[in-house]
């Protein structure tokens, strides 16, 4: 990437001391330098920064540094997600038709965090995403499609066309547990004309299969040299136990921080609208197993989501709800009294989003942080930080005003991951990113996040259509935000996200506002070209 200037975010240059400033509950002595001063007063606190009615965006201020007694790799990046999820990593994926379906979700998930499947989709396209991730097992597919000698063809065309896998064992009932009697492959069927011909005819019956009692190694030596496209595992009687997929070898793995539910299955998040409707599809997706549900509106204060809050309370008690969006404590308050288990906080600072320009409406999105986690920490519900996020330093600063993990969409789109094919433009790999509340994304179906029930539907769009440079896989790109993360709080002395709260809240942590001049200090300056490396 060639820059010329400094990236992001107008400055306010204001510099005025509140009178507000509190002072850390610490003793004066603790707190002297050999002049006299009090040390903790270099800075302001964050309650003193963000009480002199200014809003401020992420660049607008800066940390400053505490003391370091610990390496980067002692601190501990886990937090909530929500009331009662828990995370390994503060990191989600926005659910964007241009950021996150099953595969996005899966490798955010194994990698520590969670991504929310977009609903720019029928209810039918969004289940099957979430089912996908559901099912995903790292190396054993201990829950695969399974059909029986009397099915045909045709059930196989119609498990090929919602699932996508077309390689299917035959047991004898056609459930898992039964005896294993043969397998079909695309290789078996792909001439046969008539669909209606049932299994028992096409079956492969010459079967390599492992005992059940095999590692995963073990089952994939046996594929490698075997050559087939899947290996049944079977117990001594010949009964089904797991399927082992050639596809899957590459990846298989260890994923130490993967964010799993009680039955080690991955966690799946997938977001819904305020609509009516959407309760049939969210009736869907809880049948598929999802863990929590995002209710997706740009102004989250509406009479529709605090309804749907307490229709998903009420009759899914165990589905974790995030509601939102919102900016100010009486948006949050109302929200979360609802019955929300966590909130997400933005409006209008998304990298394509239009919604300030347009509406009038939003709120610079370091003070939408700060109020509103002050707010929900008495309640006991953490917020997700969602939107305007392109640096490092942006989730860092985040966490340091009190959000328990960030949303992001720009930051992860371009990534292998999610969805979209690469395209080159001028030599340079490229991937479309969008707004929801673009005209295309919304003429393809995400209208209701910006309309209300009632309004017409004359489209305005609230966001843009752009695109972002190829970032990788993943599986590359999260752990190296996740180190610059560590390598921030190290800087700030806390090993925690919790103990960066305490820190807050205590008055600890200690701000600084930027003039624009130093905004253009703490950006690369003073050059003709650079490259920004990554990786
Ligand atoms: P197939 O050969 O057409 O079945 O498909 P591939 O082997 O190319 O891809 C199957 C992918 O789906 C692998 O990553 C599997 O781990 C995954 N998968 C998840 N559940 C199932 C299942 O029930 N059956 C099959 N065949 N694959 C599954
Ligand atoms: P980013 O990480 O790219 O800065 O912002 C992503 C966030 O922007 C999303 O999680 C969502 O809250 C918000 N967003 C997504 N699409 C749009 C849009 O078209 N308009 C507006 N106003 N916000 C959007």
């Amino acid at each position: 990437m060639v820059h010329d200037h400094q990236g992001r975010g107008a400055a306010t240059g204001v510099t005025t001391q509140s009178p507000h400033e509190s002072r850390p509950s610490r003793p004066a002595s603790a707190g002297m330098t050999a002049t006299g001063a009090d040390y903790s007063m270099d800075g302001l606190s964050g309650e003193a920064m963000f009480s002199s009615g200014a809003g401020y965006t992420y660049d607008d201020f800066i940390l400053l540094p505490g003391h370091i007694d610990f390496s980067a790799a002692d601190v501990d990046l886990s937090t909530r997600l929500t009331r009662h999820i828990t995370l390994q990593r503060p990191i989600t994926s926005s659910p964007m038709d241009t950021v996150t379906e099953s595969r996005m979700a899966i490798y955010m998930a194994l990698l520590g965090g969670i991504g929310f499947i977009h609903y720019n989709n029928s209810i039918e396209e969004q289940a099957k995403e979430v089912r996908t991730v559901k099912r995903f097992k790292n190396g054993f597919i201990t829950d695969p499609i399974v059909l029986s000698p009397e099915h045909r063809l045709s059930d196989i065309d119609a498990i090929k066309k919602t699932l996508g896998y077309s390689g299917i064992p035959i047991t004898e009932d056609g459930s898992m547990g039964s005896r294993l009697l043969g397998i079909v492959t695309n290789r078996d069927i792909d001439f046969v004309t008539d669909r209606n011909t049932p299994l028992r005819d096409v079956m492969t019956t010459d079967l390599v299969t492992a005992d059940q009692s095999a590692s995963l190694d073990e089952a994939n030596q046996i594929l490698k040299s075997s050559k087939k496209g899947k290996l049944p595992l079977v117990d001594k009687n010949f009964h089904l136990v797991a399927l082992i997929s050639r596809t899957d070898l590459l990846k298989n793995r260890d994923y130490p921080l993967a964010s799993k539910a009680n039955n080690k299955s991955l966690l799946a998040g997938a977001a819904v609208s305020t609509r009516p409707q959407d309760k049939d599809r969210i009736d869907a997706l809880v049948k598929e197993g999802l863990d929590v549900v995002i209710i997706d509106s740009s102004q989250g204060d509406s009479v529709y989501q605090i309804d749907l809050i307490r229709h998903i309370k009420h009759h899914y008690p165990e589905l974790n709800v995030i509601a939102g969006n919102v900016v100010t404590t009486a948006q949050a308050k109302h929200l979360i009294e609802a019955g929300a288990d966590a909130l997400r906080v933005g409006m209008g600072a998304g990298s394509i989003c239009t919604t300030q320009m347009v509406m009038a409406v939003g709120r610079p999105q370091a003070t939408a942080v700060y109020r509103t986690a002050a707010l929900a920490r008495e309640y006991g519900i953490p917020i997700i930080a969602d939107g305007g996020i392109s640096t490092i330093g942006h989730i860092t600063k985040a966490m340091a005003l009190g959000a328990s993990t960030v949303m992001m969409g720009g930051m992860l789109a371009g990534t292998e991951e999610t969805p979209g094919e690469y395209y080159y433009r001028d030599g340079v790999r490229l991937k479309k990113y969008r707004g929801m509340g673009s005209l295309q994304a919304m003429r393809e179906g995400s209208a209701h996040r910006y309309l209300n029930e009632n309004d017409q539907p004359r489209l305005v769009a609230q966001g843009v259509t752009g695109s972002v440079v190829d970032k990788g896989s993943l599986t590359n790109y999260l752990p190296y935000l996740y180190q610059g993360i560590c390598q921030g709080f190290q800087d700030i002395g806390v090993q925690s996200i919790p103990d960066l709260h305490r820190a807050l809240y205590a008055g600890q942590t200690r701000f600084e506002r930027r003039t624009p001049a130093a905004q253009k200090e703490g950006g690369v300056h003073n050059l003709h070209a650079y490259q920004m490396e990554m990786l």
